[in-house]
């Protein structure tokens, strides 16, 4: 990170096209409306609202919400804390990966043991790890960066399958853990749809119709993709979240939302309740953000190397801008959650690559 200049604010770099015209701050930095969205305060109110109307749906049935569980820390303690502080009845839905680790396979089946949760485990697409695998290769010959995301594409399988299994159990809620500043205000695979409710059904067409033209500029670049462009397309447009225009229609009937879009994201508060659920980092993991998914090396090596990021530094500048730590801090952490070299070698292995195929510089 020695040969980039940082943001005076944050810590996003000062991307080279915006250099010229930089007072020190980097591009997001200078345009609050990139990511007003991000640093929304929290909002107890509207919580206790949704939880109220979740639980109101659920009387008569056996569970009162289907919640979507990775493994991982967000979605862990979301889960603690919807069955132990709002009492609700949960049926967790957990989307088992290629590159899940076995850690943190253990960890979800202990936690819902002890919190008496109804565990489904579901597997992503079929395909996942050779699609991962062809995306990682055409990277390679490529460097296209948007290619990495698509690795990640037969991961948002999961999203539907969280929703048939809602609808076959008769719950009427479906509640995820994700947590606004995780969102990238500029990356390859980002779309700017910088409004005040991002996930509007008119935000999501404008979403969806974007990823849709950015899909066909790939496709341009790559053509091999067409192999598997059914996939890329459910994943992209069709699965891409809960809110897409599809999942609205598909599962009309299902209201859903994001427990940290309102509830307040603590850090400490999260790592006190994994702490207490003997929730376990797995192997080789400096930092418990995505300890759920080994590929992340792999991703946040290739970013660094093309976009000149990494997603860690992504989600400390938005904890910056709202206030939840310090830039020292920042640095500091950045500088001990590297990538980790065990675990990337671990995801090329599992891509049927050698150890040093993404040697960075
Ligand atoms: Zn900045």
């Amino acid at each position: 990170m020695t040969d980039q200049q940082l943001c005076k604010k944050c810590v996003f770099p000062i991307l080279p096209e915006y250099a010229s015209t930089s007072k020190g701050n980097c591009h997001v930095c200078d345009s609050p409306e990139m990511y007003a969205h991000i640093i929304k305060p929290p909002d107890n109110e509207k919580l206790t609202q949704l939880i109220e109307e979740t639980r109101k749906r659920g009387s008569g049935s056996e569970y009162d919400c289907v919640v979507g569980w990775s493994g991982g820390r967000d979605s862990t303690c979301m889960i603690y804390e919807l069955v132990t502080v709002h009492k609700l009845r949960c049926v967790a839905v957990f989307g088992k990966t290629p590159f899940t680790p076995q850690e943190i396979i253990d960890s979800v089946r202990s936690i819902a043991k002890k919190l008496n949760v109804k565990l489904i485990e579901v597997d992503t697409h079929k395909n996942h790890q050779k699609i991962a695998a062809f995306c990682l290769k055409e990277y390679l010959r490529t460097k296209i960066p948007i290619l990495i995301n698509l690795a990640c594409a037969p991961c948002k399988y999961v999203n539907p399958s969280i929703y048939v299994h809602a609808r076959r159990l008769g719950v009427k809620t479906v509640i995820s853990g994700g947590n606004r500043f995780e969102y990238l205000p500029s990356g390859p695979a980002s779309i700017d749809v910088s409004s005040e409710n991002r996930y509007s059904f008119a935000s999501m067409l404008k979403d969806n119709f974007a990823r849709l033209f950015k899909g066909v500029g790939v496709l341009a670049s790559s053509p091999v993709l067409f192999r598997y462009l059914p996939t890329f397309f459910n994943a992209a447009v069709l699965y891409v979240n809960q809110y897409s225009i599809y999942m609205r229609l598909r599962y009309s009937g299902i209201s859903r939302f994001d427990y940290y879009h309102y509830a307040d994201w603590d850090e400490n508060r999260i790592n006190q309740v994994l702490k207490e659920l003997g929730w376990k980092l797995p192997a080789g993991c400096t930092s418990n953000w995505r300890a759920d998914c080994v590929f992340d090396a792999i991703k946040n090596t290739a970013f660094k190397e093309q976009v000149g990021f990494t997603y860690n530094q992504a989600l400390y500048s938005n904890l910056i801008r709202a206030g939840k730590i310090s830039r020292e801090e920042s640095l500091l952490r950045l500088e001990k959650e590297g990538v980790s070299k065990e675990r990337l070698a671990e995801a090329l292995r599992l891509c049927g690559f050698p150890e040093d195929s993404l040697n960075s510089k």
